[in-house]
């Protein structure tokens, strides 16, 4: 069994598809001018076509939430309606400007010309974020509302992944905190030392001085993760570090460097780490990574299947605290589905609790550390990091038919056959493509 994500977790974020052109009110240019209106006491400025604003208050990077459901808990970000958010914020610490919110995108409910216009039909909207951290009095207003501030790493694990919504949401709060952390650390000049200040609602920052007035663009750190395989024996290379959760193992990682291919940072990480050399690198797909630490506020994870040509570990206790093979038998049942959706469950009804002011919010870790006697006595993560897509291909391929090089012999076979895959993504063996070698033809299995 795998997980079909129709985009990776944090990507796929339903309201930044496309930036209209400026003359659009959804624009970042237009919808601004709107808000600063708005913001110096206007309110005639909104007509019944143009666009409501929504706000999604953060605190220290974490968003906004609400949560709903009886016996299936779903959380939901709290976006707040402008005057609501104007009187949310009277008379608390936070003094609302227009340099505070950053455009996130928008969505638009144009219909098509033949369609008829519902009654019920939802607002356009345009999407902003704000970070409120300086508000200490916030938090209790909100809380009355049953909203609370959320870490975004429990968020990501309280998301059922089957919920095209709650990835949807999950991925706009990526998306802001990225946003709102690198505002928070890029408060200088990095040439002249003068004051950055927001720009372009809030998708850039450029200095204030006029003989500099440097552009600085949001910061993005590449990441390269790699599966390495030892495909003679047919095992995967899996790590263990001393921060993860007891008895997860996970794929090598490390950033890149500058001057450096994805492919030369693949092997040089491999060796560093472990000792193992890579010869063959193969892309698989990537992932924004936005609950990394705020002076890196969205890592994105490039993942590749790296074939390794010498398979003696020496593990660099300095970067990890273990590396073993193991075999796909072994990695096959570290997917444990049932232990990812006890955790998702878990912290589901966690943040329920912490809206309704029940609990406070606890270490994640622990949420693996479930008393159960049926624990597997390793297993991977889960469906929200990409090394779980990574690993999950890997392990299905095991079933992949191939057809024996010999095709003269019109046999299937197991073992190393000449092959080529198509979207490698987590869909499995469904999407195999197998070449014939010395027949010329392809087939495909599903
Ligand atoms: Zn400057």
């Amino acid at each position: 069994m795998s997980i079909n994500l129709k985009s990776p977790v944090f990507a796929g974020n339903p309201i930044r598809s496309k930036t209209p052109k400026s003359t659009d009110p959804f624009s970042p240019t237009s919808a601004f001018q709107t808000l600063k209106l708005l913001l110096s006491g206007q309110t005639h400025v909104q007509g019944p076509s143009s666009p409501k604003f929504k706000v999604l208050p953060f605190v220290k990077g974490r968003p906004l939430a609400g949560s709903t459901g009886d016996l299936v808990k779903k959380w939901h970000l709290g976006w707040l309606n402008f005057s609501d958010f104007k009187d949310v914020l009277e008379g608390s610490e936070v003094k609302l400007s227009d340099d505070l919110l950053v455009y996130l995108g928008y969505k638009s409910n144009e219909k098509e010309h033949d369609q008829e216009q519902e009654e019920d039909e939802e607002d356009s909207v345009v999407y902003w974020a704000i970070d409120v951290s300086e508000g200490f009095s916030l938090v209790e207003k909100l809380g009355s509302r049953q909203f609370c501030f959320v870490d975004l790493r429990t968020l990501m694990v309280a998301t059922d992944w089957a919920d095209d919504g709650a990835m949807g949401d999950l991925a706009i709060a990526g998306h802001a905190r990225a946003l709102l952390e690198w505002h928070n650390t890029s408060r200088f000049c990095g040439s002249c030392g003068e004051m950055l200040i927001p720009a372009e609602a809030g998708r850039r920052k450029q200095c204030v001085k006029d003989s500099c007035k440097k552009r600085v663009y949001p910061r993005v750190d590449p990441v390269v993760i790699m599966l390495v395989i030892d495909k003679d024996n047919d095992r995967a290379l899996l790590g263990k570090q001393s921060r993860y959760v007891p008895r997860m193992w996970s794929c090598l990682a490390g950033f890149l460097e500058p001057g450096e291919s994805l492919e030369e940072a693949v092997r040089r990480e491999t060796w560093e780490e472990t000792g193992i050399k890579v010869g063959e690198v193969v892309y698989h797909s990537s992932q924004p990574w936005p609950v990394g630490p705020s002076s890196m506020p969205c890592q994105l994870m490039i993942g590749f299947f790296a074939y390794a040509t010498s398979l003696e570990i020496n593990v660099d206790k300095s970067e990890l605290e273990d590396a073993r093979w193991h075999s796909r038998e072994d990695v096959k049942k570290a997917l444990t589905f049932a232990e990812y959706e006890k955790a998702q469950k878990t912290s589901a009804y966690k943040v329920d609790q912490m809206c309704k002011g029940v609990k406070k919010e606890r270490n994640l870790a622990s949420d693996f550390n479930v008393e159960s006697g049926e624990l597997a006595p390793m297993f991977v993560p889960g469906p929200f990091a990409i090394a779980h897509h990574l690993i999950s291909s890997w392990v299905h391929q095991c079933w992949w038919l191939w057809v024996a090089s010999d095709a003269t012999s019109g046999g299937f076979g197991c073992g190393g056959g000449p092959m080529v895959v198509e979207g490698l993504g987590s869909g499995g063996c469904s999407q195999l493509v197998v070449i014939l070698r010395g027949v010329g033809g392809c087939g495909h299995y599903s």
